[in-house]
């Protein structure tokens, strides 16, 4: 469990591990970094032959009145295509979600800070052979920019063949009426609200949680991996607009290591958020201690 202020913020894990070579996946890494000391690349999610650990989770955030589900990961069950590591998956994340105190119906609000197949997967569920909202009783809050960009008569994208996830993890909550497409500075009571932080998506927003004086970002897929922060230029292969992915991420990791806000991604490695600081031209990372929690990998 992690606190902003009086906000108590927890995850639900759906899959981690090193899925993925380093330059497989982010562009234009030094090479420096394979020289790095092992206690350093173990912090930036690095392990040993090079390859990227990745985490893939929903964070839950609880209010005073509200529960709050942030990216959906994956799901189960649905059609990304033989050799994706999403496609079909039949994970028991509910349960995990039970583990956490919380049945579907005890969710208030799903916010997507985009629509890449990762972070809408659990938006949905198939029951008997139709894709229905997962949470009955949620909001499920999708930005303007973003949905229009997936929309098949509007911005028709299909980036990385990931159109499909707007058929069966994002139309069906707004065709059962549970879906609120809104504008930028868009609140949830008192603590959350939705900012635009493009590139990595057209739409793409963070949330920003303030409470008693803290202040976290979950900044989605801003950066995936806390090499990122080492080297705020990096992309990754899935960022859209690359020169704006780099002005955001530079932008959002300033305020933080101006601040000290803490940052929240969805992809990070164990202990999965962390503060950062200022180090000459880019940044250092500083995970959180304590959540060590490897136990899907
Ligand atoms: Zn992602």
């Amino acid at each position: 469990m992690i606190a902003i202020g009086e906000l108590k913020i927890d995850r639900v894990d759906e899959i981690c591990g090193a899925f993925l070579g380093m330059d497989e996946f982010l562009d234009g890494v030094p090479r420096e970094v394979l020289a790095r000391d092992p206690a350093w690349r173990a912090r930036h999610g690095v392990d040993a032959t090079g390859k990227l650990v990745i985490s893939v989770h929903c964070w839950i955030v609880r209010t005073e009145h509200h529960v709050i589900l942030i990216d959906t990961c994956l799901g189960n069950d649905k059609n990304r295509g033989e050799g994706n590591a999403g496609h079909r998956l039949q994970l028991d994340w509910l349960d995990r979600l039970g583990a956490k105190g919380l049945r579907p119906e005890d969710v208030d609000f799903v916010i997507c800070t985009h629509l890449h197949t990762d972070h809408v997967g659990w938006n949905t569920r198939l029951v008997d052979g139709r894709w229905v909202p997962t949470f009955p009783n949620a909001r499920y809050i999708f930005s303007r920019a973003e949905y229009e960009h997936w929309h098949p008569e509007i911005g028709a994208s299909n980036f990385l063949g990931q159109g499909i996830a707007f058929l069966d993890s994002v139309l069906p909550c707004v065709e059962a009426g549970q879906a609120d497409i809104i504008e930028e500075g868009y609140s949830i009571d008192d603590h959350l609200m939705l900012e635009a932080a493009p590139g990595h998506t057209p739409g793409t927003c963070i949330i920003r949680a303030s409470s008693a004086g803290s202040v976290g970002l979950f900044v989605g897929d801003c950066m995936h991996s806390p090499i990122q922060v080492a080297y705020p230029d990096v992309n990754s292969a899935a960022c859209e607009i690359p020169t704006q992915a780099r002005d955001t991420r530079r932008r959002l990791l300033s305020e933080c290591a101006e601040h000290g806000h803490m940052i929240l991604p969805a992809h990070f490695p164990p202990p999965f958020a962390g503060h950062v600081k200022r180090a000459g031209e880019a940044f250092e990372y500083l995970p959180l201690r304590g959540d060590t929690d490897r136990r899907h990998m």
